[in-house]
């Protein structure tokens, strides 16, 4: 349909609008209907979509049908099929009608939440949707905002990153107050921990590198690369007794890797002992915590009661779209006061009063999208149970998977199975290189490398995340015969 272009005044006009969402609704349900007969990856090469794209911007305008050609020509063959059941590489981003209905409200609204006057409702919509998700997940009364002993609380962050990085900021500041100097600063985290957490050294100023060790320490694991907490006290005590001013320690509950679970409780515990030098605690949920919408997986939380922030990301495992990292504080304060710069044009009456939270000063933007209405969304169309058969279901078909590996002659589990992440491994390193290239180039899946330390050896595994939206049996079916045909021709 082609529809005349719209003078550039009336960008917002009716009729044009109906237009396109319309015809977009119709395009979205055709692509999302092909990704069964797509290949998951397609071998793109650099600057494939630079050489099919315009090298100039159009002098005037053009109509909705050229956009929709040039994405069904430029972009959607150079994608990876992140929405494809057949996609259970890194961490899948799951995806849902209720999230891209709220994505579509938000973006039509297209308010700046940077602080509660500049749009009320969806601050308080967010606040509202962190204390809901915080009864989901059984966390404690100290992260909400009803709780009336609490002083804490949650926002949306864009990504885990992010979360760990304003973590980073709040403890470093926590110690400055107390007249520690600034350069003494030192994180603590296991080697398993997400790349975030030192990049969220090197954004700090505590890590030129990701190999500068002077002020972040990675800490060794157990045989099951859960963080090692006595070399965690060993370490945090070395630190005390050479001067240095221990402030965050990062744990976390799924690692990327392999999904392993930091033992938070005897974490917490032991840092408790250190007293008033005892460093903050952050925990990085951000696959695995949307398990926690399940009572029966509540236990991985454990201990949670120590922490002091804690992130899960509902863009990972709970189906909602990207972007969407929530994130909790047990004391906001502490977190607002290593942020908060006002000057004079942010001024206004609530923000003063304080009796308002401006969520501008819990991260480094000032602008934030209304993220919570995707949440509220998926929630509400789901409701608890909804989102429990969700996670419920993954996990069974994480087992069928494992199970069927462990009948295989030529594979063996590389760890356990974690929720649903199941790792897996050949008998040599190359072999298991081999394996993913095979699975991966046939394009009828997609599958992720990693290499861990397993019984002291640097061990290549291949990671099945079981997270896409429609992912059924069938396609559990088609993955064991794609791994099963790589694996007889890696051993021929
Ligand atoms: N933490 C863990 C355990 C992860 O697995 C990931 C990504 O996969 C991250 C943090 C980073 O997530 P984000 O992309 O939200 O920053």
């Amino acid at each position: 349909m082609h529809t005349p272009p719209p003078p550039a005044t009336k960008g917002l006009d009716p009729a044009s609008l109906t237009a396109a969402l319309h015809r977009l609704t119709e395009w979205s349900n055709t692509y999302l209907g092909s990704l069964e007969s797509r290949s998951v990856r397609t071998n793109m090469a650099p600057g494939d979509t630079l050489d099919r794209l315009p090298e100039h911007p159009p002098q005037v305008g053009t109509t909705l049908a050229d956009w929709i050609t040039q994405l069904d020509d430029a972009i959607v063959p150079n994608l990876v099929h992140w929405q494809s059941p057949n996609f259970f590489a890194y961490f899948p981003c799951s995806a849902s009608m209720p999230a891209i209905a709220g994505e579509l409200v938000s973006s039509v609204l297209n308010v700046n939440a940077m602080l509660w006057s500049t749009s009320p409702a969806a601050t308080e919509l967010e606040m509202r949707m962190l204390d809901w998700c915080a009864e989901m997940f059984g966390l404690p009364a100290h992260f909400r905002f009803d709780s009336p002993s609490s002083i804490g609380g949650g926002c949306i962050q864009s990504t885990a990153s992010e979360g760990v990085l304003a973590s980073l900021l709040s403890a470093r500041r926590s110690q400055t107050k107390r007249g520690r100097d600034r350069s003494k600063i030192t994180l603590y985290t296991s080697t398993q921990a997400h790349s975030s957490v030192v990049k969220a050294a090197m954004v700090a100023g505590l890590a030129d590198t990701p190999e500068d060790d002077s002020r972040v320490r990675l800490i060794g694991t157990d045989g099951s690369l859960r963080m090692d907490v006595e070399r965690l006290r060993a370490a945090i005590q070395c630190d005390l007794d050479n001067g240095l001013a221990p402030a965050l320690v990062v744990a976390t509950v799924g690692t990327t890797a392999t999904g392993a679970i930091d033992p938070i409780e005897q974490i917490g515990t032991m840092l408790d002992s250190f007293g008033e030098h005892r460093p903050k605690l952050h925990i990085d949920a951000a696959w695995a915590g949307a398990a926690c919408v399940c009572p029966e997986h509540q236990p991985i939380l454990a201990g949670i009661e120590h922490a002091d922030m804690l992130c899960i990301n509902p863009h990972k495992w709970l189906l909602t779209n990207f972007d969407c990292d929530l994130y909790w504080v047990r004391d906001r304060a502490a977190l607002v006061d290593s942020m908060s710069i006002t000057p004079e044009y942010l001024r206004n009456d609530a923000s003063e009063s304080g009796a308002v939270i401006d969520y501008r000063d819990w991260h480094v933007p000032l602008g934030r999208r209304m993220r919570a209405l995707k949440l509220w969304f998926v929630i509400q169309h789901f409701g608890i149970e909804g989102l429990q058969a969700h996670i419920r279901h993954h996990i069974t078909l994480a087992e069928k998977f494992e199970s069927w590996v462990v009948d295989h002659l030529a594979l063996q589990l590389a760890t356990g199975r974690s929720l649903a992440l199941v790792c897996f491994k050949m008998p040599t390193n190359e072999q298991t290189k081999a394996l993913v290239d095979a699975v991966n180039a046939s394009g009828e899946v997609m599958i992720s490398p990693s290499i861990v330390e397993i019984s002291g050896e640097r061990t290549a595994i291949a990671r099945v995340a079981i997270g896409a939206t429609s992912v059924d049996h069938e396609h559990i079916d088609n993955l064991c015969a794609v791994v099963d045909r790589a694996a007889r021709s890696v051993v021929e």
